[in-house]
C-alpha cells in the first residue's frame, strides 16, 4: 500500500470535505521548517547558506502549531535544517500528534538514538531518515564519513522501540538505475523500513554544489530505467502510483505548489521551499496574494527542471482521487 490506510482515508475525507467547501485550493501537507541550522554540511543543502543570525534562531513551538492549525493541513513534514537540534522538537511533535495530524520527523539520524527517549510510538508519527544511497554514496552526498552506519543504527533502534520509521532518498545525476536499485532494495528489504521516499535533486539556487541535479530528461530516464524490473511494485514507497508514472514520464502534470506549501522562521514561502519570492504571514495570505499561474514548468524558467514532490505530488494525488480507476490502484497498492 503506497501510504498506510489510516492516513489515505483521512486524507480521503479531508479532500472530499474541501470539494464540498468548494475550495480548489488547500494544503495536503506543510514542509515545516522550525530552524535552519544543522549539524551537517552537505554540498547540495541550500538551507544551511542562511545568514548566522537566522542560523541561530528556533521557531517557538506555538508559532508552529498555529501556522498548522491556520492552514489546516492534515499532514505535517518537519525538516529543517536539522529538527533534532532544535530543543522543543519533542513538545512540537506531541502537540501535533495530539492535533491527529499525521507527523513525518526528517532527520539526518546523528542525534537521533540520544533522543529517542522524548518521543513516544504513534499511528500518527513517523521518522523521515535521510539516506541518500548505500554507505559510500550515502557519506560522500552528505560530506562527511560514518553517517550512514549511525543512520542504520538509529532506524534499527527506532524499530526495536515500535516507531514506525520511513526513509527519504534524494537521487542525483551521479546516480545510475543500478544505485537507484540498489538502495530501494536495501531499504525495502534488509532495513526493512515502513516506507521510503524518493526525489529527484532540483537545482535551487541557494544550493552551492549546482552541477550534479538532474534535468527532467535525466530524471525520467533514470527511474523509468530503475523500475523497469518491476521493483516499484515491490517497494514499499510512500509515494501515490500516479506520482511514480509522473517521475518515469508516463504522466504529466501541472505544479500545484499551494498544496504542499512551506513554512519556516521567515513565513509562508512563496511558491514552494525550493524557491522564495518573498514570504506571506498566513497561508490564507500566501494563497491570495501569490500568482500561482506563473509557476511551473514552462511557465517559470527556473522551474524548467523540477520535478519535485512538493510541486507534483498534490497534481497526482488530486488526480488519484479526481478517477475511480485511480483511487482503486493507488488502495490496492499497484504502483
Ligand atoms: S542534513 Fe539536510 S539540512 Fe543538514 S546540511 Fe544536509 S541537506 Fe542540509
Ligand atoms: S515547478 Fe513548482 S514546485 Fe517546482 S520549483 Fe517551480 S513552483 Fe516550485
Amino acid at each position: 500500500m503506497a501510504v498506510p490506510l489510516r492516513q489515505t482515508l483521512r486524507l480521503g475525507a479531508y479532500l472530499a470535505r474541501q470539494r464540498l467547501a468548494g475550495r480548489d485550493k488547500f494544503p495536503l501537507l506543510v514542509e515545516l521548517e522550525p530552524l535552519f541550522a544543522c549539524n551537517l554540511a552537505c554540498a547540495g543543502c541550500g538551507k544551511i547558506q542562511h545568514p548566522a543570525p537566522l542560523l541561530k534562531q528556533r521557531m517557538p513551538v506555538d508559532q508552529a502549531v498555529a501556522a498548522i492549525e491556520e492552514c489546516g493541513a492534515p499532514m505535517v513534514s518537519i525538516a529543517g535544517g536539522e529538527p533534532l537540534m532544535h530543543p522543543e522538537i519533542d513538545v512540537l511533535v506531541a502537540e501535533l500528534v495530539r492535533r491527529k495530524r499525521f507527523v513525518y520527523l526528517c532527520t539526518n539520524a546523528l542525534l537521533m538514538r540520544r533522543k529517542l527517549d522524548r518521543f513516544r510510538p504513534s499511528p500518527y508519527f513517523a521518522w523521515a531518515v535521510h539516506l541518500d544511497g548505500l554507505r559510500e554514496r550515502h557519506d560522500v552526498s552528505v560530506c562527511q564519513e560514518g553517517v550512514f552506519d549511525e543512520a542504520v543504527e538509529a532506524v534499527r533502534e527506532a524499530q526495536r522501540r515500535g516507531f514506525r520509521v520511513t526513509t527519504n532518498t534524494t537521487f542525483f545525476n551521479t546516480d545510475t538505475p543500478q544505485t537507484v536499485r540498489e538502495v530501494l532494495d536495501y531499504l525495502n528489504d534488509e532495513l526493512r523500513v515502513d516506507q521510503m521516499m524518493i526525489s529527484p535533486a532540483y537545482a535551487y539556487d541557494k544550493a552551492p554544489d549546482q552541477e550534479h541535479f538532474l534535468g527532467v530528461e535525466e530524471t525520467r530516464a533514470l527511474f523509468s530505467k530503475a523500475f523497469a524490473d518491476g521493483g516499484r511494485r515491490r517497494w514499499r514507497l510512500n509515494h501515490s502510483p500516479l506520482f511514480l508514472d509522473f517521475l518515469e514520464g508516463k504522466r504529466d502534470f501541472a505544479c500545484t505548489a499551494w498544496g504542499i506549501p512551506s513554512y519556516s522562521l521567515l513565513g509562508w514561502q512563496r511558491p514552494c521551499y525550493l524557491m522564495s519570492d518573498g514570504y506571506a504571514a498566513t497561508y490564507a495570505e500566501l494563497l491570495a496574494t501569490t500568482d500561482w499561474e506563473r509557476y511551473g514548468r514552462g511557465r517559470d524558467p527556473r522551474c524548467a527542471n523540477c520535478m519535485a514532490h512538493c510541486g507534483y505530488e498534490p497534481s497526482a494525488v488530486l488526480a488519484t482521487m479526481g478517477s475511480l480507476r485511480e483511487s482503486l490502484r493507488a488502495l490496492g497498492g499497484r504502483a
